[in-house]
């Protein structure tokens, strides 16, 4: 069994067991992915028919990776194999069956713009303030539902929710879900949380179809099963049911999705729902260096929730970790950009082998300047997908309406774009009567005398209404690309991008014509057997930015947000912005599971890194258009100093941003008065406990004040903000990178940097 050469013991016997439950729950590294990779090549190579097999990932990249790995081991076969993101396979599912539930099967996926477009016109309609019931939270609560399976009929009916919707002074919330629920099912469409909602309830209310797929998918394996939903967790347990076949792998200490409902208890309850199960643990991380796991297992020490871990490394100890410190958020930029170029220059490494992560896509642009000044290749990964711009989804719109004329949010797009004399009012009395009639926008713009009787329409709305059942025509006869072209051409989309003679009109032009060239060459494709526009539809609302990647191959730096780098692993990574209130995110100050997930955050980026991992923070940066000062965040204080390999000698400012000078804490402030920090007053006042982002807020002034430890000495007694009382047992290095070892009461010895460490003496 050669092919099964590439994996330890533990992972191969992971690998063997392919029938009944098995779970593996494992660290950072340690070779999750790979042992389902394998174990997929594995079961096609024991004489498992490769169309049986179903497996679900995170991403659709990490799914491609995957196939391709796969077909590498067992060829063509591979192929055969479901595979991808729960919502991708899902829709894929509800394509056939969506006629069960009332849906038609070219059902339109609403993305989240359409979402909010639904929210605003029921907001609209009924009167609300959309300061308190401002969209995102509505569709924040609604989601949150649709995740734990929570009708808009048990919502309603459920006295808990009531009165926590109350007390919020949302009461509507119940019928603002209901409305967004009728509204989206009149105009055949689902949203992304439908996809998974939509599953539960077919495979709830049809046993035969459930049935159907339990006997089709007699192997299941499921990757970062630690960031599942109840609504997903409740579609595998349901598929796994007759077979129990299932394979989970995951890390609770990367479960990093709780604001979407993800659900760490899927991982606990998987033991009770399986008694049979079969555990497999993984213990060495085979990514990164010693240094670099040790780091990780330092960090993540430090939260209270957690299943216990042996993680470990046999590569080499490596370069210590890095710590950057800028004096702003563009210096910052500069510094990661010039480590970048320098690092690729001694090495001899590739572009790619570079990746920077921050918390929030914002930090992206002072990356992205310093590294165009050196003329460094990047590329923005989970950004605005090809798909999600203005022109495209305009031309999708009406490949939308053309399938799917019940689609409210595809008509309003276009019915004047490009402009065609009908107005608002007009609109809005088509929805009017679309609302009072019980039909649709569509059936009313189709037949304008029978529903808008005595009303003066204009003429436009038959013409738009005709042209679109032309495109009905030309879509049912023609090839993807025929259709797409001639929709193209005859909405008069094309025309009005071309004569836009502006550099951004020659660009969504350009747009709009690499969108046809993508349709022909789907048209052109060999592997499938329908090509029409419709199939070349289905999937692209689930599209992200990363799937639309002509140049994957470039080698360029990757830029993404911690979220986005899940699974991944590159050479050199680079965390940014490692500030308090930036990271950890303000708004997870107020509790510890919030905060404890920030942590489980800052695990999963630094377990990216294979051979180098650079921190940096700025000790000033711009938000929302102001200056502020930042403090370095709380997790630099949580790493074992005796792993850190301190660079704090930010160069001096340029002179535009007014006269710094350094200050012994890590602080730079202004001379002229604008934004110096006051001076810290040696003090053993006791540190204030986080409890509110407004005691927070204190804190920051609070701990500074503590951290006053300039007079430290062996032997003294210390009081930290966390770790509790100590004592100093020795100090190491010079002003102001000294290293204290201290040996606390409750957890032992710990070597703390005293620039970040939340001491004080007592
Ligand atoms: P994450 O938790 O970040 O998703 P993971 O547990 O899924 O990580 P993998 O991505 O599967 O880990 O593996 C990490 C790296 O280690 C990969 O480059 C993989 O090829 C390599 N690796 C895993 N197991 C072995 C092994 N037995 N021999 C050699 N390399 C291995
Ligand atoms: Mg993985």
């Amino acid at each position: 069994m050669d092919y099964l050469e590439g994996l330890n013991p533990e992972q191969k016997a992971a690998v063997k067991q392919i029938s009944g439950p098995v779970m593996i729950i494992a660290g950072a590294g340690s070779g999750k992915t790979r042992v389902i990779t394998f174990r997929v090549a594995h079961l096609v190579r024991s004489g498992v028919d490769s169309f049986n097999i179903l497996v679900l990932t995170f991403t659709n990249k990490a799914s491609r990776e995957m196939r391709e790995r796969i077909t590498k081991l067992v060829g063509p076969e591979a192929k055969n194999i479901w595979m991808g993101t729960f919502h991708s396979v899902f829709s894929k599912i509800l394509r056939v069956e969506a006629d069960k539930i009332g849906y038609p099967n070219n059902f339109t996926i609403y993305d989240t713009d359409d979402s909010k477009s639904v929210l605003r016109a029921i907001l609209k309609e009924m009167n609300l303030d959309d300061k308190l019931y401002s969209v995102n939270v509505v569709l924040n609560r609604i989601s949150a539902a649709k995740n734990n399976l929570v009708s808009w009929i048990e919502y309603q009916k459920n006295d808990q929710i009531q009165a926590d919707d109350i007390s919020s002074n949302r009461p509507m919330l119940g019928t603002i879900y209901q409305n967004y629920v009728q509204r989206c099912y009149r105009a055949g469409a689902m949203d992304f949380d439908d996809l998974l909602f939509k599953t539960n309830e077919l495979l709830k209310l049809y046993p035969d179809v459930l049935n159907k797929y339990q006997h089709k998918f007699k192997y299941l394996m499921v990757d970062e099963y630690q960031d599942t939903n109840f609504s997903q967790y409740l579609i595998v347990k349901k598929l796994a049911a007759v077979n129990e076949n299932i394979c989970v792998v995951g890390d609770d200490a990367q479960s990093i999705y709780a604001f979407r409902g993800a659900n760490i208890q899927n991982i606990l309850n998987f033991e009770k729902d399986y008694p049979d199960l079969k555990i497999f643990k993984l213990e060495q991380n085979y990514r990164s260096t010693q240094n670099i796991v040790n780091v990780a297992n330092s960090i993540i020490a430090n939260n209270k929730e957690q299943l216990k871990k042996n993680v470990f490394s046999e590569k080499e100890n490596g370069d210590k970790i890095k710590v950057m410190r800028a004096y702003s958020d563009n210096e910052e930029g500069k510094l990661v950009a010039e480590a970048i170029v320098h690092e690729r220059t001694t090495k001899g490494l590739k572009w790619n082998a570079f990746a920077i992560l921050y918390r929030t896509n914002a930090q992206s642009r002072s990356m992205e300047e310093a590294l165009r000044k050196l003329g460094t290749p990047y590329k923005i990964y989970g950004g605005l997908s090809f798909y999600q711009r203005k022109e495209i989804k305009d031309l999708i719109a009406y490949f939308r309406i053309t399938f799917n004329p019940a689609d409210e949010e595809a008509l309003k797009r276009v019915i004047n774009y490009p402009r065609r004399g009908i107005g608002d009012t007009t609109i809005d009395k088509i929805i009017v009567a679309a609302d009072q009639n019980q039909v649709t926008p569509w059936e009313v713009v189709a037949d304008p005398t029978r529903y808008l009787p005595g009303e003066r329409i204009s003429s436009s709305v038959s013409a738009f209404s005709m042209m679109i059942q032309g495109f009905q025509v030309i879509a049912r006869n023609k090839s993807a690309y025929e259709a797409a072209l001639h929709i193209a051409q005859h909405s008069g989309l094309l025309k009005d991008l071309y004569e836009d003679k502006s550099v951004e009109g020659l660009n969504r032009y350009e747009n709009i014509q690499e969108l046809l060239n993508g349709i022909k060459e789907f048209s052109e494709r060999e592997d499938i057997e329908e090509k029409g526009l419709d199939v070349f539809m289905q999937d692209i609302a689930l599209l992200t930015n990363d799937d639309n990647d002509k140049n994957k191959d470039a080698d360029t730096v990757s830029l993404m947000t911690i979220h986005s780098s899940k699974g991944l692993e590159f050479p050199q990574v680079y965390v940014v912005g490692l500030e308090e209130n930036l990271f950890p995110s303000q708004m997870s100050l107020n509790s510890r599971t919030d905060l404890e997930e920030e942590r489980r955050l800052f695990y999963v980026a630094v377990t990216r890194a294979q051979s180098k991992l650079t921190i940096s923070y700025a000790t000033s940066r711009f938000k929302f258009g102001t200056l502020i000062n930042c403090e370095p965040s709380r997790f630099l204080d949580e790493i074992d100093a005796q792993y850190l390999d301190l660079d704090l000698t930010a160069k001096q400012p340029a002179n535009n941003v007014g006269s710094l000078h350094y200050d012994e804490r890590s602080a730079w402030s202004r001379t002229d008065d604008k934004f110096t920090r006051p001076k810290p007053k040696a003090t053993t006042a006791p540190p204030v406990k986080t409890t509110s982002i407004l005691a927070k807020a204190h804190v920051v002034s609070a701990s500074f004040k503590v951290s006053d430890t300039s007079n430290l000495q062996v032997g003294m007694q210390v009081e930290h903000e966390r770790f509790g009382f100590g004592k100093v047992i020795s100090l190491e290095g010079n002003k102001p990178d000294v290293k204290a070892t201290i040996f606390f009461k409750e957890i032992g010895q710990k070597q703390l940097l005293l620039k970040f460490a939340k001491l004080s003496i007592v």
